[in-house]
């Protein structure tokens, strides 16, 4: 008999059918003879619902009250799950965050959990109870009701995996699994069987948008096996693990792309020391978060410095960084708009060499041009134009062979 955490997130409880579904499911995994812990996401469409009415009534809605609202759309799903398992003969009780005091700072809006009391759980469960635990929010040493920031009961659903030591945190979404590339771009995508902590970590970041990153963080933290499934048809799913020997010995893992990126440049900057924290320290106290950053030197003492942004910063950031070009006397400033970022990830890059000669030479023979680059020990991104993005992506799929199910994919 085994505990077993099971996640699922708002298209899955998004109708009374979906709700009554994920019941027959539950009540199949405790005929198995496990215990089961279930953490649900608002109704689909709610926690944007609810956040429309309080931006229609406030430009800047207050946070501590925003968490009040938000975390009603998991209250109103652990209460339908759990009438639905009783309905059906199977003893459950529902929980909120605060309830089972899953503890978090106070930063509204996107708290992050410190601790969680799992004694309360503990003792339903010992009666033969499902346990029903609201997703995304949790409570602060003062009582109030606090939020995990968007996509948050994943993370939820991870943390009661830790706190209770269970077996395996299932989350189950409207996808079947992680792949090595986004289907929609490239058909011949394989479903991964396994993936490191790690590379989920780097493939969350780069835009694959399956699970919070904070999730997989805190599962890689306290080793908790993570799986990814479909809530809408049978198969294994991608198991999230630690990394092993056979991980290594695929080249890469997976191809991840951001379509929202946006670059900047401010040239014929005069190159002396403290002039990056000249251009980026205003960025960074705007709150603008920065991601690839390229300098270049230039002959005559001057130099270009190019960085990438989120495509919804990009008109704040260039702005600052105008005020900044006419402040130091720089020559100018560009920007595009029209990019996107495209990496291969994979812990095999630890073991071999060449990969990335590899990536760009698969690029070079479709004439993509490479704007940036920028390399971690498991990850090489590159910047290209966004017409690119589709043709890129498939090069690269096919030149690290990973429609034939490398990695133990498929
Ligand atoms: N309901 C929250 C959201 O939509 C949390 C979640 O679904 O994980 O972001
Ligand atoms: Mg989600």
């Amino acid at each position: 008999m085994a505990l077993i955490i099971q996640k699922f997130g708002g298209t899955s409880v998004g109708s009374v059918e979906r709700i009554n579904a994920v019941a027959d499911k539950v009540i199949r995994t405790r005929k198995q003879g496990h215990d089961v812990v279930v953490v649900v996401s608002a109704m689909s469409g709610e926690t944007d619902r609810l956040l429309a009415l309080a931006n229609d009534i406030a430009h800047r809605p207050d946070r501590r009250e925003l968490d009040v609202l938000l975390a009603t759309g998991e209250q109103v799903t652990i209460a339908l799950l759990a009438i639905a398992l009783r309905e059906k003969g199977q003893d459950a009780v529902s929980f909120t965050g605060g309830q089972v005091r899953i503890l978090t700072d106070s930063a509204h809006t996107k708290a992050r959990i410190m601790d969680i009391d799992a004694a309360r759980v503990r003792k339903a469960l010992s009666k033969g109870r499902v346990v029903v635990v609201a997703g995304f929010q949790g409570i602060d040493a003062d009582g109030n009701i606090t939020t995990l920031g968007r996509g948050g009961s994943d993370t939820t659903a991870v943390a009661m995996a830790a706190a209770l030591k269970a077996d395996e945190c299932d989350v189950y979404t409207d996808v079947d699994g992680v792949y090595t590339a986004d289907p929609r771009i490239v058909p011949e995508a394989n479903r991964l069987k396994r993936i490191s902590y790690e590379e989920m970590l780097e493939m969350a970041s780069l835009g694959s948008k399956v699970l919070q990153i904070r999730s997989v963080e805190f599962a890689g933290k306290y080793h908790v096996p993570l799986r990814v499934l479909s809530s809408f048809q049978d198969g294994p799913g991608t198991l999230i693990t630690d990394e092993d020997k056979e991980m290594e010995q695929a080249l890469i893992s997976g191809i991840a792309h951001a379509k929202d990126e946006a670059k900047l440049t401010i040239m014929g900057v005069p190159d002396r020391p403290g002039i990056a924290y000249t251009i980026l320290g205003p960025i960074a106290d705007a709150n603008i978060e920065v991601d690839m950053i390229v300098q270049n030197v230039g002959a005559d003492n001057s130099t270009d410095l190019t960085f990438t942004v989120h495509r919804n910063d990009y008109d704040r950031a260039m702005e600052i960084l105008q005020k900044t070009c006419r402040e130091i006397g720089a020559r100018g400033v560009t920007g595009d708009k029209r990019i996107v970022k495209i990496s291969i990830v994979g812990v095999g890059m630890r073991s071999h060499a060449g990969i990335a000669s590899r990536m760009f030479k698969a690029l070079a023979d479709e004439g993509i041009n490479i704007q940036m680059i920028s390399t971690s020990e498991i990850k090489v991104s590159v910047v290209v134009d966004e017409k690119y993005l589709e043709l890129g992506v498939r090069a690269l799929h096919s030149a690290f062979g990973l429609e034939k199910g490398a990695n133990g994919a498929g």
